[in-house]
C-alpha cells in the first residue's frame, strides 16, 4: 500500500478534488488593498465583549478598505452547541452595529465562498486531509487513550516534551514497516476508530539555537519569529470532524481571508498553523492577534475579564442594562486604538466611521476595560443623540428587557422633553448613562415611580410645611425662571432664611439657614431628591397640575 492507496482507503468517495475546490473558490476579485476578514464564533450561546472587540477590528479593516467581512460559524466542538446560539450571535452583533457582507445569516448563507458553517464542510476538510495523506504528510493514528496515557507517563519520566511526535506513534512510519502497514490496512477495513495526524517535519526537542524559526507577519505585534512545530497534531478527529487548527487553515484559505483577527490565546498554536499552511502549499494570511481584555481587579492588579466573576464580559449585560450600542462602540474604539480619543476630541460630531482605524495603533499588551470609563463615554455619546430618537430607542429596550417601565412610554413627547432637559445649556448636563439608570434618573416625572428618597435639610425641616404652603399659594405656572426664583427668595426672607447663601455664611447666627435650604425643601417635595436638574424647568415639563398635587401631597404627609 502506498500513500495514495491509503488515502483512497480512508476516503474512498469524495465528490471533489482539492484542485476542484481551489477552482470553485478562486481568489477574490477585489480592489488592491481590500481586506477580507471573518468572525468565527463558536455557537456556545455566550457571546462576549471579546468577540465584539474582535468583530470591530474585523469590521473596520474590511469596510475601511472596501473589502469583505463574513460570519463563519465554528461548530466543530459539538459538545458546546447551544440551541438558537447562531440567532443570538447574529442578533447581538447586529444590535451593536456589526453587519456582515457575507456568511451565515438568519435566512441562510449569502456569498459564494460557503458553506459558512464548519459542520457542513466535512467533505471539504476530508478532501484536504486526503491530499495530505496521499502526499505522505499525514497519517492515520490508532493509538488508544490508554496508549496515549502511557506515552505521556514515559515522556514525563524521561522529562521530554509531551505529545505525539516523531518516535512516539508507531503509525507515523507505517510505510517503513510492512507489519504496521498491514495492521493499518486491516484496522481501516475493520472500521476501527482513528484520528488523522499531521506528519510534522519539525525536529523534536531541538535546542533553542537549532530550532528553525519562521517570520510571520502580525499586524498588531509586528513580525513574529515563530518556532518550528514538531507535534503531529490531530487534523481530523475520530468523529471525522476537523480540529480548530485544520478548519482554520482550510477555511481561511478557501474563503480567501486576508486578515485573521483572533485573540492572543491562539498565539501558542501559530507554529501548527504555519506548518499546516506550508504543508498544503498555501500562503499565510496576515494575523492580527488581539490583546486580552483586562480589568483592574479587586486587589488593584490587572487581570483577565472572567466569565464567572465579571457580568460585564457578557454582551447580554449591555443589552439588559440598556447601554446604547453607539456608546459601546465608541468605548470599544477608544480601547482599540490609542489615538481614537484624541481624534474624537478634535471631531466631536463626526461619525465614528470617519476615524482611520489601524492595527498598528492597537495595544498588544492587554486592553484595559473599565466600566466607569464606558459610563463616561456613554454620557457623551447620549448627548449627541436627539431626544426623540433616544426616547424611541429606550422604548424598544423597555419592550424587550424591562416591560415594567411601560408607563414611561405612554406619552413619547413628554418623555422626549424630559430627556432633553438641560441638554442645550451652555454646559450641557450629561446625566444620562444607560437605560436602567435613565429610568431611575427620570423616575420622579412619573407618579408610578415617584418616591421621596432624601430628607429635608436640617436647617429647614421644621419649616417644611410653611415653606411648601407659601410656595403653593404663590405658585404661578407662567412665571419665568427669574420671577420664580424671586418668589423663593421672598419666602426664604419672610421665614427667617438668608436670601443669599453668602450672607448666611457670614452671619449664621442671624438666620435659620439660607435660600438653598428652602429651595431644597421644594425640590424634595417635587422630585423626592435633593439633587436634580433645574426645578423651574422640571416644573414646566411636569405641568401645573402635577406640580400642585405633589406639593399638596407633601404638605398633607
Ligand atoms: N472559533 C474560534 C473561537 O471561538 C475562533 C478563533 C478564530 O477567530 O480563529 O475562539
Amino acid at each position: 500500500m502506498n500513500y495514495a492507496e491509503l488515502s483512497e482507503l480512508i476516503y474512498p468517495s469524495l465528490p471533489h478534488t482539492a484542485e476542484e475546490y481551489e477552482a470553485m473558490y478562486p481568489a477574490r476579485d477585489l480592489p488592491e488593498g481590500a481586506m477580507v476578514t471573518r468572525l468565527g464564533p463558536s455557537p456556545t450561546g455566550f457571546i462576549h465583549l471579546g468577540n465584539l472587540y474582535g468583530a470591530f477590528v474585523d469590521e473596520r479593516l474590511a469596510h475601511q478598505s472596501g473589502g469583505v467581512f463574513f460570519l463563519r460559524i465554528e461548530d466543530t466542538d459539538d459538545k458546546r452547541y447551544v440551541e438558537n446560539a447562531v440567532e443570538t450571535i447574529i442578533g447581538s452583533l447586529k444590535f451593536f452595529g456589526i453587519n456582515f457582507d457575507e456568511g451565515v445569516t438568519s435566512d441562510g448563507d449569502i456569498g459564494s465562498y460557503g458553506d459558512y458553517t464548519q459542520s457542513h464542510r466535512g467533505e471539504i476538510y476530508r478532501t484536504f486531509a486526503k491530499k495530505l495523506l496521499a502526499e505522505g504528510k499525514a497519517y492515520p493514528c490508532f493509538l488508544s487513550e490508554e496508549e496515549i496515557a502511557s506515552i505521556r507517563e514515559k515522556q514525563e519520566a524521561e522529562k521530554t516534551s509531551p505529545g505525539i511526535y516523531a518516535g512516539w506513534s508507531k503509525y507515523r512510519d507505517w510505510d517503513k514497516d510492512e507489519a504496521i502497514a498491514a495492521e493499518v490496512e486491516q484496522k481501516i477495513k475493520a472500521g476501527e476508530p482513528f484520528v488523522v495526524r499531521l506528519k510534522s517535519c519539525g525536529v523534536p526537542n531541538a535546542s533553542a539555537e537549532e530550532t528553525k524559526r519562521h517570520a510571520v507577519i502580525d499586524a498588531v505585534r509586528g513580525e513574529l519569529s515563530v518556532p518550528d512545530n514538531f507535534q503531529d497534531v490531530i487534523i481530523i478527529k475520530q468523529t471525522g470532524i476537523p480540529t480548530y487548527h485544520f478548519a482554520h487553515v482550510v477555511d481561511d484559505h478557501l474563503m480567501r481571508t486576508t486578515h485573521v483577527v483572533r485573540g492572543e490565546e491562539w498565539l501558542p498554536s501559530l507554529p501548527i498553523h504555519v506548518e499546516l499552511f506550508e504543508a498544503l502549499g498555501w500562503d499565510l494570511p496576515i494575523y492580527c492577534h488581539t490583546a486580552q481584555l483586562m480589568k483592574i481587579g479587586e486587589d488593584g492588579n490587572k487581570r483577565k475579564l472572567s466569565k464567572r466573576k465579571d457580568p460585564e464580559l457578557s454582551l447580554d449585560f449591555y443589552r439588559n442594562e440598556g447601554y446604547h450600542p453607539e456608546a459601546v462602540r465608541e468605548y470599544l474604539l477608544t480601547i482599540l486604538n490609542s489615538n481614537y480619543e484624541e481624534w474624537r476630541i478634535e471631531n466631536p460630531e463626526a461619525d465614528a466611521e470617519e476615524f482611520k482605524f489601524t492595527t498598528e495603533k492597537m495595544s498588544s499588551s492587554g486592553a484595559l476595560f473599565d466600566l466607569d470609563k464606558l459610563n463616561d463615554v456613554s454620557k457623551n455619546t447620549l448627548l449627541h443623540i436627539e431626544a426623540d430618537k433616544l426616547a424611541t430607542w429606550l422604548k424598544a429596550w423597555s419592550d424587550e428587557f424591562a416591560p415594567e417601565y411601560a408607563y414611561v412610554f405612554e406619552d413619547m413627547d413628554y418623555l422626549a422633553k424630559i430627556l432633553d432637559l438641560g441638554r442645550h445649556d451652555a454646559r450641557p448636563r450629561a446625566d444620562l448613562v444607560y437605560a436602567r439608570q435613565i429610568m431611575d434618573f427620570i423616575s420622579y416625572f412619573f407618579d408610578e415611580a415617584f418616591k421621596v428618597e432624601d430628607e429635608y435639610p436640617a436647617e429647614a425641616a421644621d419649616d417644611a410645611d410653611k415653606i411648601l404652603r407659601a410656595y403653593l399659594d404663590s405658585y404661578d405656572h407662567s412665571d419665568d425662571n427669574g420671577q420664580w426664583f424671586d418668589k423663593i427668595r421672598e419666602i426664604a426672607t419672610e421665614l427667617g432664611y438668608a436670601a443669599k447663601p453668602k450672607d448666611y455664611k457670614k452671619h449664621p447666627e442671624d438666620y435659620k439657614g439660607h435660600v438653598g435650604h428652602v429651595s431644597t425643601v421644594i425640590r424634595i417635595a417635587l422630585m423626592g431628591r435633593a439633587q436634580s436638574p433645574d426645578v423651574w424647568a422640571i416644573q414646566q415639563i411636569m405641568g401645573e397640575e402635577a406640580v400642585r398635587s405633589r406639593l399638596e401631597a407633601a404638605i398633607n404627609k
